[in-house]
């Protein structure tokens, strides 16, 4: 995995005023809003977690998590008599969500989780006076610092330390706080993907021996951070530094590793042709998964020819299978799985960068552009991570793809039944009698279309219709 190195002195501006090294990073109006409500009303409130760890990465945030000494019932009387909206949206927890201006802030109490009798729920949470015991509970040291506008960073754990040398470390002895909660294992790989940062030693370590743990997982917590691995900056680099730990949750991974292709397409293993296949692909959700999930059927459809040159033949069915199965495992609508899955079983198919054959194509994905432009967003990431020489052109190809299909939209070109000039009613008012034949007649109609024998135009495809059913009769 790389290592990359953030400069402390990028994203951050040193406070000169202040003793001991403090740094001023960007709370936004409603924030600073809302921790002095609460500070006016006797609490301490800190902002912690994601948007501390993220503005000290100068990577963008998203949400911010306040941290608040006030119980939550506190927190909401402090926050009404300030004219702010309150949400009751954790209160077992010590949260509510406080919106001020339009901006939404989770507000939790000081808090240490109690035991993990199942490790993956706290079996009670204990509200606490101190920040730092609250920073404790938290998993990582990045995550696990505090900052106030006027107070600065609070960061007992050497947060901004490992932040500055790009590790994932964990507070306190790994083993036992991936004990309490294994998720906190993949969080770690997901924190690699989306930050680029390396293990700590002890904290991998910790990982490797206590994978076992997330078999107790939820399938939904699972499904999430891999998702969130999977669209990181650096997936390729997590996948294959983090494998023999997502081995757990995703067997099938393991006979994809150092399994040598045997052929002059590929430079890389399966297992690094996929992964960088992830990488190269656009960060949506749909192509990511179906690049992970590409070409887990080559180790099953291996065949080796007398030369010595591997081949393939079939792996899209056998991966479709395996597919199958980890998508029924995690957790996903139906939708999402069988567009996933119909991308890995086509993201071998041969179409000619041509409108007839692409306009075949979307007729054939039920007009479903959006999965077309994604087999061929998985085509040019598939492509790109085989062997130079090879992945140039069968990028070029899915470029040329893309932009016939852009072609085909701006002059709007037919491509479904519903986009013909003729319908059902024209059908039976040409003498098709109702039932199947109506379908058939129009689907005839369209492929003449497509394939440009006749225009997309209300005479000539009610003369086609005609004679359709004049020849059926
Ligand atoms: P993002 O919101 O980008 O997913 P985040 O770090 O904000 O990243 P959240 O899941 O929103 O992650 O959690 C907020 C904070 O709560 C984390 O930064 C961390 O301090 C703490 N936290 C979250 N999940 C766990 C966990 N399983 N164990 C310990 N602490 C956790
Ligand atoms: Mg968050």
């Amino acid at each position: 995995m790389s290592t990359s190195s953030h400069s402390a002195d990028g994203p951050l501006r040193r406070d000169p005023a202040s003793p001991s090294p403090s740094y001023a990073l960007a709370v936004p109006p409603q924030a600073r809003r809302v921790l002095e409500v609460l500070e006016a009303a006797g609490y301490e409130a800190w902002c912690v977690g994601g948007f501390v760890r993220d503005s000290i990465l100068g990577r963008p945030v998203s949400d911010i998590d306040i941290a608040c000494s006030a119980l939550w019932r506190q927190t909401e009387e402090a926050c009404l008599a300030a004219g702010m909206r309150v949400h009751r949206t954790g209160e077992k927890h010590g949260t509510v969500t406080v919106v001020c201006d339009d901006a939404a802030f989770e507000v939790t109490t000081f808090r240490v989780d109690g035991t993990y009798s199942d490790s993956r729920h706290p079996d009670e949470v204990c509200f606490v006076r101190s920040l730092e015991e609250d920073l404790a509970r938290r998993d990582f040291t990045i995550n696990a610092m505090a900052y106030h506008p006027q107070r600065g960073l609070a960061d007992p754990f050497g947060g901004m330390e490992d932040a500055r040398r790009g590790i994932i470390k964990t507070v306190g002895d790994p083993t036992r706080r991936f004990g309490e909660d294994a998720l906190r294992i993949l969080r770690a790989c997901r924190f690699c993907s989306q930050l680029g940062f390396s293990l700590d030693p002890d904290t991998y370590q910790a990982m490797l021996e206590g994978k076992s743990g997330l078999s107790r997982v939820s399938s939904e917590r699972i499904t999430a951070e891999l998702q969130k691995l999977l669209l990181g900056e650096h997936a390729s680099d997590a996948i294959l530094g983090t494998v023999d730990v997502l081995s757990s949750v995703l067997p099938e991974l393991v006979a994809m590793k150092e399994f040598d292709q045997c052929t002059p397409y590929h430079s890389y293993d399966v297992l690094e042709h996929t992964a960088r296949a992830v990488a190269e692909t656009p960060p949506y959700p749909l192509v990511r998964w179906a690049a992970l999930l590409h070409d887990m059927g080559k180790p099953g459809a291996f065949f080796k020819e007398r030369s010595g040159r591997g081949h393939f033949y079939g792996h899209a069915k056998i991966s479709v299978a395996l597919a199958r199965g980890i998508m029924d495992r995690l957790t996903f609508s139906p939708a999402f799985r069988d567009r996933v899955l119909l991308l890995v079983e086509r993201h071998d198919d041969v179409f000619d960068a041509t409108p007839k054959a692409v306009k075949r194509a979307l007729a054939r994905m039920g007009g479903d552009v959006e999965l077309f432009r994604a087999l061929c967003d998985l085509k040019r990431g598939d492509a790109s991570a085989q062997a130079p020489g090879y992945a140039e052109e069968r990028m070029r190809l899915a470029d040329d793809l893309l932009r016939v299909l852009d072609g085909i939209l701006a002059a709007d070109e037919a491509f479904t039944l519903k986009s013909l000039t003729v319908n059902g009613r024209d059908a039976m008012d040409v003498g098709i009698a109702q039932g199947p034949d109506i379908g058939a007649a129009l689907a005839a109609a369209l492929d003449a279309v497509i394939d440009e024998r006749i225009p997309n135009d209300r005479e000539a495809l009610l003369a086609f219709l005609g004679k359709w059913s004049r020849a059926d009769s």
